[in-house]
């Protein structure tokens, strides 16, 4: 039996990232975890339970404390945190612009990227994982590394289309450059392309147009093994 596949896509947000990587799970039949949901779940139990997020040491004393888990099914992604689904709340603006304090805590990431590393190997066929520090940190033996880009107009419009119409073009813009910067400067494994990842910037091509390209990327990494 030919080992399972793992593919890295790391990116800053508005790339297309998510649906890049559902997309390419299902069109491979492969797991998919987005670890972005899981500092977003972290980082709402940290809310929801009264801890100051600007507080590192409070932070880093209480990231052993929720349950955290992640369903694997490209067509159905799912989160719970303590047995509750978050799938909505980790999607709201408090938790968004919390996020960021919270993933820079080295605890946090410890704890995170172990159960990453678990729900990676478990993986019966293979997995399509995204987020930030994946084919750096987290899996740096990963079959195939993509870093997803796009220009930051083209970032802020998507997300704006996502957020239909909370904040204007102009406002998005400015909290993906200010989230991209903490993601950037941190510490603990910050946003980076890996050396070996193949960069695709998605600007100006359509969700069908990455997906092929990242598929075709995956199929040449796994013929070269
Ligand atoms: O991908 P998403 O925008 O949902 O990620 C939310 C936040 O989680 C990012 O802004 C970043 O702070 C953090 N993150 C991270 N490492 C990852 C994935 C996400 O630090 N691998």
């Amino acid at each position: 039996m030919s080992n399972p596949v793992i593919v890295a896509i790391d990116g800053p947000s508005g790339t297309g990232k998510s649906s890049t990587s559902r997309a390419v799970a299902a069109r491979l039949g492969l797991s998919y975890l987005d670890t972005g949901a899981m500092y977003r779940a972290m980082t709402w139990w940290m809310l929801s339970n009264g801890v100051d997020v600007s507080d590192t040491a409070a932070v880093a004393g209480h990231a052993g404390k929720p349950a955290i888990v992640s369903g694997t099914d490209p067509e159905a992604p799912s989160i719970t945190v303590d047995g509750l689904d978050a799938a909505g709340p980790i999607r709201t603006q408090e938790v968004t612009d919390a996020v960021s304090a919270v993933s820079a805590v080295p605890e946090v990431r410890t704890r995170l990227v172990e159960i990453q590393r678990a729900v990676a190997t478990a993986a019966p066929v293979g997995i399509v994982v995204e987020g930030r520090d994946i084919g750096t940190t987290v899996l740096p033996a990963a079959t195939a590394k993509i870093y997803l880009t796009a220009s930051p107009e083209a970032r802020a419009a998507r997300r704006s289309g996502e957020l239909k119409g909370v904040q204007t073009v102009a406002e998005t813009q400015a909290a993906l450059v200010r989230r991209d910067a903490a993601d950037s400067g941190r510490k603990t494994s910050p946003l980076a392309r890996a050396e070996d990842a193949v960069e695709v910037d998605t600007t100006e091509l359509t969700l069908e147009q990455v997906v092929e390209r990242v598929v075709e990327l995956v199929g040449e990494k796994r013929a070269a093994r």
